[in-house]
Formats: structure tokens, C-alpha cells, sequence
């Protein structure tokens, strides 16, 4: 018997998906904060952990937080990496110019936050660069007001 040809149909489905939640009191105040061009992030009492963004328990030693303190808007970043294409709901489209996104410590937290990096060529983003938050202007309410991260200095 010979063996038959296979057919392969590619089908492209475009995702758009829009949810809406309510992210608790933890965001919430996060994001109010932001809106007023402060970081900020809540201190374990049991073992001093600082966390941006806030949560309610500590995942170190399971204590409920509820010491807020502002931390940034400087940090360093402490890993990264570069993307040369981005998804455009749900398509895969190429990035130029490419995007950088780091872990970042803010001054004065013990976790990191993710951001992107802006205002530098990729291949003089490395680890261990002082970099500075910069929120949108006029702010929205949103986890965008904190933008994106640049160079400090
Ligand atoms: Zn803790």
C-alpha cells in the first residue's frame, strides 16, 4: 500500500482576550502609590523581607505582612534578558527596536521586579547596572503608571 501524502492546514487564530479582577487591597494600595510616583512594598515582621509588589503572606516564613515602606525609584538590575520578538495578540511579530527586560532590585527591597529597561543600546545592559523608575505622566491607575526603568545617573 502506498503510503499517502498528509495534508497539514495551518490555521492562525489572532487571541484578543480583555479580563477584568479585582487585585485586593495589596495592589490596590500598590497601584494608588504608583499613581503618586512612589514604589511601594511591605516588610515581613518576622524575618525582615521587603517585597514589591506587596502580598499579603510572607512566602519565606508564611506571616501575614502589614508593614508598608517606600522603596526605589533606583535599582539594580540583577538579571535580564533581550527579546527580538514580541506577541501582538496572540501573533508573533518581530521587536525592533528589541525589548530588555531585567529583574530589578529596588533600593531597599530584598525581591526583585520585573521591568523594562529603556534608553540603552541591549548590549550595554548587564548586571549590576544602576537604573532609575519612570512613571507615566499624567498617571492612570494602572500597574503601567511604573513604565519602564532607564539608565540612572
Ligand atoms: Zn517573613
Amino acid at each position: 500500500m502506498a503510503e499517502q501524502e498528509r495534508i497539514v492546514v495551518t490555521a492562525v487564530v489572532p487571541l484578543d482576550y480583555t479580563y477584568n479582577y479585582r487585585v485586593g487591597p495589596y495592589l490596590e494600595r500598590y497601584i494608588q502609590e504608583l499613581g503618586g510616583k512612589k514604589i511601594m512594598a511591605i516588610k515581613c515582621g518576622g524575618c525582615g523581607k521587603v517585597v514589591v509588589p506587596p502580598r499579603k503572606v510572607c512566602g519565606e516564613c508564611n506571616r501575614v505582612m502589614d508593614e508598608w515602606v517606600e522603596v526605589g525609584p533606583e535599582g539594580t538590575v540583577e538579571n535580564y534578558t533581550v527579546g527580538h520578538v514580541t506577541l501582538n495578540k496572540g501573533l508573533i511579530e518581530p521587536a525592533d527596536p528589541p525589548v530588555t527586560l531585567a529583574l530589578i532590585k529596588l533600593d531597599g527591597a530584598t525581591s526583585f521586579l520585573a521591568g523594562e529597561v529603556r534608553g540603552i543600546d541591549p548590549a550595554d545592559l548587564k548586571n549590576g547596572l544602576r537604573v532609575k523608575a519612570v512613571f507615566t505622566d499624567p498617571a492612570e491607575n494602572s500597574l503601567t503608571d511604573l513604565d519602564h526603568f532607564e539608565p540612572a545617573g
